[in-house]
């Protein structure tokens, strides 16, 4: 069977612990996925947490993948990856050593209870936009 390839931009961020160390080992892991290849990575930027949110800043960065897997298993795949660098699951946007979000998927859209592609909030977060626009010319 074959599986066809897609391109992937999955974001990367952590505002908790070293900062740095945790979105090399994401990159490292996201590498190791089967049948996914890392293909380019965007700087690494420095953003305040979202609005009206006490807590400390954040390194984001996006990565773009090859990937043959498909999106709930690339998502699996990130929350282990997020668990493994120690990210307890509290509350939504509560502060994390370790958040992967699949920000685009390919040309899909997704529009279900645990997995909307794009991400929902991909308009509104400028350092996104930044990122894609960095990576997109790595997508030939
Ligand atoms: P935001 O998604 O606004 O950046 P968050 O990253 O803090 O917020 P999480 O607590 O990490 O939110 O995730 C909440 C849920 O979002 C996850 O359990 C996951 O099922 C769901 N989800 C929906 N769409 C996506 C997506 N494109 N990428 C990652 N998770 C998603
Ligand atoms: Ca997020
Ligand atoms: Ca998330």
């Amino acid at each position: 069977m074959t599986r066809t390839t897609e391109w992937a931009y999955v974001a990367l961020g952590s505002n908790l612990g070293d900062r740095p160390g945790n979105l090399a080992a994401a990159r490292k892991a996201l590498g190791a996925l089967p049948m996914t290849t890392l293909a380019a990575a965007s700087r690494i930027e420095e953003t305040a947490p979202l609005a009206g949110m006490d807590q400390p800043p954040y390194l984001n960065q996006m990565v773009l993948l090859k990937t043959a897997l498909d999106p709930h298993t690339l998502l699996a795949a990130c929350q282990a990856i997020e668990l493994s660098a120690g990210r307890a699951r509290g509350e939504r946007w509560a502060p994390r050593t370790l958040d992967l979000d699949i920000v685009r998927f390919g040309d899909r859209h997704l529009d279900q209870p645990d997995l909307i592609i794009p991400h929902p909030e991909l308009s509104h977060r400028d350092f996104w936009l930044r990122e894609l626009a960095e990576l997109q010319p790595n997508e030939l």
